[in-house]
């Protein structure tokens, strides 16, 4: 058994099937059927199972076909002219994951060769349904969020808003949930897993700040603010379980209903409208550009499935392996901040 093989084993062994909702569905003619699964941890991205077997699964050997898959970056940055000259004049589409994040501080969930780190994520149908998970996943979360919260955008991300002022990228559709392509005055952002900086009542529909929501988790829970003044813990660490079973977890003040941070889980389904608004901008794009993202989270790689479907060529910045390393006409296998910086000059060279 290669390592894809083993990473898509683990994540099936978390697997459940995705909710079915009229709002909810997946991208006509895709080939793949399973739902978008998704976790966000405290500190946190998303993780999306790959869902049921693919048509055509991914091999390590597949990787290295194509293009530039894997073959890193060649000598005098030809690669990098080739990528800055098929990106000129066009708009294109940028689909964003984990990767362009770490430079921020906001950890990636998986290595290069696209293997789940993590403990088990919490799921959807979870979270809704027992007080115990919601007991976790706010105690977590509010150890977790000051270090999201404060995060600030890397060079990735200000390039990338540097190349939508300059016509190039049209819109960034993003599989992380930091807000830091926003924070990068990206103007053009679909959050295809929501956003960890809002805050949703389930029961009135009402949206509140997740920096409002810290305040109501501190006053309710003094003992955790005093823990707090020690090193938290990152969003990967376990926060200790007294301080979990003793966590008040806040209700929506204006009707007591459920709060539920407004992000997709793991076991939720990306909705619609967003789906469609994402397909949109790559039916008017000519491209699709991949950063950071190694699109083993299914809603990620039916994206490149789909742009690939509308013979738009789907070219990839990523460290390590991607799910849809068949379907890219080139790859460079590095940091991506890094290799941004080099494309952006490379972009301001005469043709
Ligand atoms: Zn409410």
């Amino acid at each position: 058994m290669n390592s894809l093989d083993a990473a898509v084993t683990d994540d099936r062994s978390t697997a459940v099937q995705p909710s079915v909702d009229s709002d909810r569905e997946s991208i006509p003619g895709s080939t793949l059927t399973g739902g978008a699964l998704a976790d966000v941890g405290p500190g946190a991205d998303l993780h999306v199972d790959p869902g049921r077997p693919m048509r055509a699964p991914v091999t390590p050997a597949a990787s290295v076909t194509r293009g530039f898959a894997d073959t890193g970056m060649e000598p005098g940055g030809q690669v990098i002219g080739r990528l800055a000259a098929r990106l000129r004049g066009v708009p294109v589409v940028v689909l964003s994951g984990a990767g362009l994040s770490t430079a921020s501080g906001i950890p990636a969930y998986r290595d290069r060769h696209g293997r789940w780190q993590q403990p088990t994520p919490i799921q959807h149908r979870d979270f809704l349904t027992s007080p115990l998970v919601r007991q976790r996943y706010w105690a977590r979360s509010f150890f977790g969020w000051p270090r999201m919260g404060l995060a600030s955008p890397a060079t990735g991300h200000r390039i990338l808003s540097a190349m939508e002022q300059r016509g190039i990228v049209s819109t960034v559709v993003t599989q992380n949930v930091d807000g830091l392509h926003q924070k990068a005055s990206s103007r053009r952002v679909i959050e295809l897993h929501g956003g960890i900086g809002r805050v949703l009542c389930l029961a009135c529909g009402q949206h509140f700040a997740r920096a409002a929501v810290q305040q109501w988790l501190l006053s309710a829970n003094p003992e955790a603010a005093a823990a707090a003044d020690l090193p938290a813990p990152d969003g990967d660490a376990q926060v200790a379980h007294p301080v979990v079973s003793a966590f008040r977890v806040p209700a929506c003040p204006g009707c007591g209903g459920m709060l539920k941070p407004d992000v997709v889980f793991f076991g939720d389904s990306v909705p619609r409208d967003r789906l469609a608004a994402a397909t949109q901008a790559i039916d008017a794009a000519q491209a699709l550009l991949v950063v950071g993202s190694s699109l083993m989270v299914y809603s990620g790689f039916r994206l490149a499935d789909y742009a690939h479907r509308q013979g738009k060529p789907v070219l990839a910045i990523n460290r390590g392996v991607t799910r849809a390393d068949h379907l890219l006409e080139l790859k460079i296998d590095g940091d991506c901040g890094a290799v941004l910086e080099l494309l952006a000059l490379a972009m301001q060279r005469p043709a």
